[in-house]
């Protein structure tokens, strides 16, 4: 990957905002500005950069830094405040039990960092009480992958979305959520005029500018959608029977649920036209060459796993898997949510994807670790884990790298658990956010641009995220600060690392140890690199085979799954009632094209923030006709959590009976728009994955009092 004509200046890295994973080329000047440019070498992105990639350059200024760790607001050392963290959970640990503290991590920390948070707490404190904010984004995906596949396998790959001859993207604004790999389909579609692209979703969003056909569902209502095309391809003779009978178990049981396919009975339930149903059932049968692109639309529901499993049922059933141009395919949102779930970064899982209520799998991590304690049960998933703040069972909590006082749903009832809570440790790179302000510790962590890890993308692919500036002020890297930690708490041996490289080399081994031999790869296989080789590792994808040495690819391909008998799993699911009468809104929240989760790091660029200066709802032109609401004028959208006011944006992009908010305005940018204190804390029973976009809200004009 040497180029000659890059300057010596410049480094390679890796994106750190979602999870398309681009390569970046970045180059500081001696003004203290940092030129940005897509890595054309790299394979997620071949040099191309979104509006938020390209703009990184304007948010790594130290305006509003924390750069000195503090102890109840004042300036403390990095001895002091480090002694006082081991102490606290120490003794809270000591007095109530390792159940009693928590960490609260997030898709933004390198998998370095993710695997020694999690090895400290799962091994060596010996409680499962680690969940992150990935938990919000893709544990319904997980759960899916879990239950149909036996393990949380993402079976395809980038160039299957170029290879596809039709793209169902469901639950997906990917135009601005993953513009890049968008921007990869729009160009193949140019390349090759026979592929076809589906667009499933209440909005009519940019993504609909490829689509050729757009089927505007009611909410929640995917699951009623693809069990009926399982029917459908039942009575279509489109099965791949052989594909069933070899590879995969519960067919029938799932059929029996799809079947008989009543095009009016599933145009009631998903709010879509028969013949538009029909159009797209009938494509799907016929386009072998087919992949599903899910993501929050899906995962943020009460019922995103079964969401997700009805998916993999019209794949499984077809056998259009592990193929190229084929599979059910969830994008992750964040930057590093797929290297937490490779560590373990999730409160239902062990490092390397094993599973914590696997006794094998325990005594494999326990032995591998030496470690004196083992966690023996899930812990708390991210809404149970802050009930438990507000409710007193948490004596001590680290929050890391994210922002919960806003982006959790209920964000009040998290800011006042956190009010409640004896002792909060917050490392951040931000010195004010709404979380910081209850730190009872805060601690100055590296940002993008000084880290030093890997990040996984969304189709398996490991990248170096690589510093190319200086620490500022007194900032260290989260590895640092977690393993100075678990020194102090008395484990100095097990986390005696020098650098990251030697965390990867650990987290490669463990990945590479025998298990019980229901897989038949590893993670990273990196095992025996050195700090040289680690500093020039070039991007490359999992699967790597035990046996053959050998990288990438799709899983799958040889119809082998991780379930005990190696058969994928049908999933019988039920459609949830989509259509009970309420007056109430469907507030759906989500991204803009131009900002990244809170804005800590987006807002800081006038760029970024020109492209929507203010928050705002999205209603259809009739209901707000029917309230009195003119656009552009100030609405209050109220519940029993809570109001918000924000600015009506009237479209008829929008669907009846549906707000669209988005999900970025907090405290520090206006006040009166944070929406996660409107969203439901209502979970997904098997993912724990809270149903972000389906809380309930009346809406009205704002008169001023
Ligand atoms: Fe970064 Fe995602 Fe944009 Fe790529 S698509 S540049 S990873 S925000």
């Amino acid at each position: 990957m040497d180029n000659p004509a890059l300057s010596p200046d410049t480094v390679r890295t890796t994106c750190p905002y979602c999870g398309v994973g681009c390569g970046v080329l970045a180059t500081p000047g001696d003004d203290g500005t940092v030129a940005i440019a897509g890595d054309p070498d790299h394979p997620a992105n071949f040099g191309r950069l979104c509006s938020k990639g390209s703009a990184l350059g304007e948010t790594v200024h130290l305006d509003g830094r924390l750069l000195e760790p503090q102890i109840d607001g004042r300036a403390a050392s990095w001895d002091s405040a480090l002694d006082l963290v081991a102490s606290r959970f120490s003794t809270a640990i000591r007095e109530h039990g390792p159940d009693s503290v928590a960490f609260y991590v997030s898709g933004q920390l390198l998998t370095e960092d993710y695997y020694v948070a999690n090895k400290l707490m799962k091994g060596f404190i010996g409680s499962a009480n680690i969940d992150t904010n990935s938990r919000l984004c893709m544990s319904s995906s997980v759960a899916g992958h879990m239950r149909a596949f036996g393990s949380d396998t993402v079976p395809g790959t980038y160039e299957d979305l170029e290879l596809a001859d039709l793209i169902v993207l469901t639950g997906s604004n990917l135009a601005w959520c993953h513009p890049v790999l968008y921007q990869r389909i729009a160009a193949a579609k140019v390349k090759r005029p026979q592929m076809r692209v589906v667009l499933i979703d209440p909005r009519r969003t940019m993504t609909a500018d490829i689509a050729d056909m757009h089927l505007q569902i009611r909410p929640d209502a995917d699951t009623a959608l693809f069990v009926g095309l399982l029917g459908f391809l039942a009575e279509q003779s489109a099965l791949n029977k052989a594909y069933i009978a070899q590879y995969t178990t519960g067919f029938e049981a799932a059929l029996a649920i799809a079947s008989p396919c009543d095009l009016e009975t599933i145009s009631i339930k998903t709010g879509i036209a028969p013949d538009q149903l029909l159009a797209f059932f009938t494509l799907f049968a016929r386009t072998e060459r087919c992949v599903t692109v899910y993501s929050q639309g899906v995962n943020q529901s009460a019922s995103g796993t079964d969401k997700v499993n009805a998916i993999i049922n019209c794949h499984l059933a077809t056998g259009r898997i592990g193929r190229p141009g084929m599979g059910p395919f969830s994008v992750t949102g964040q930057p590093n949510a797929m290297g937490g779930r490779e560590v373990g970064g999730l409160a239902n899982m062990l490092a390397s994807h094993m599973q914590i209520e696997n006794a094998g799998h325990r005594r494999l991590v326990q032995d591998f670790w030496a470690s004196p304690t083992m966690a023996t049960k899930a812990g708390l998933k991210a809404v149970d884990l802050f009930k438990a703040v507000g409710d007193g069972r948490i004596k001590a909590l680290w929050i890391m790298a994210t922002n919960p006082a806003d982006s959790m749903p209920e964000a009040d009832l998290v800011a006042k658990a956190l009010k409640t809570c004896p002792f909060v440790v917050v490392s951040d790179i931000n010195a004010n956010t709404d979380t910081t302000a209850y730190a009872h510790v805060l601690l100055p962590a590296a940002g993008w641009g000084e880290k030093d890890g890997t990040v996984t993308n969304s189709e398996r692919r490991i990248s170096r995220q690589r510093p190319f500036l200086t620490l500022p002020g007194e900032a260290k890297p989260d590895w640092w600060i977690i393993t100075e930690v678990a020194k102090r708490m008395g484990f100095a041996t097990a986390f005696a690392y020098q650098n990251p490289a030697q965390i990867f080399a650990e987290h490669a081994a463990l990945s590479g140890t025998e298990n019980d031999g229901s897989r038949d790869f590893n993670i990273a296989a990196h095992a025996a690199i050195s700090a040289t080789g680690y500093d020039a590792l070039s991007p490359f994808q999992w699967p790597q085979s035990q046996r053959s040495g050998s990288s990438g690819g799709r899983f799958f391909a040889g119809g082998a799954f991780f379930t005990p008998d190696r058969r994928a799993r049908f999933i019988a699911v039920h459609p949830v009632d989509t259509v009970t009468i309420d007056q109430r809104f469907t507030l759906n929240t989500g991204r803009v094209r131009d900002h990244w989760h809170t804005m800590t790091r987006t807002g800081k660029s006038a760029r970024l923030s020109a492209h929507f200066a203010e928050p705002f709802a999205e209603i259809h032109p009739l209901d707000a006709a029917e309230r009195g609401i003119a656009d552009a004028s100030l609405v209050k959208l109220h519940n029993d959590h809570g109001n918000i006011i924000v600015r009506a944006l009237l479209t008829d992009r929008q669907i009846r009976g549906s707000v669209f908010v988005p999900m970025h305005w907090t405290n520090q940018f206006s006040g009166s728009a944070r929406v996660d204190i409107l969203v439901t804390s209502r979970t997904d029973p098997v993912s724990g994955q809270p149903a972000l976009k389906m809380a309930k809200v009346d809406i009205r004009p704002f008169e001023a009092a």
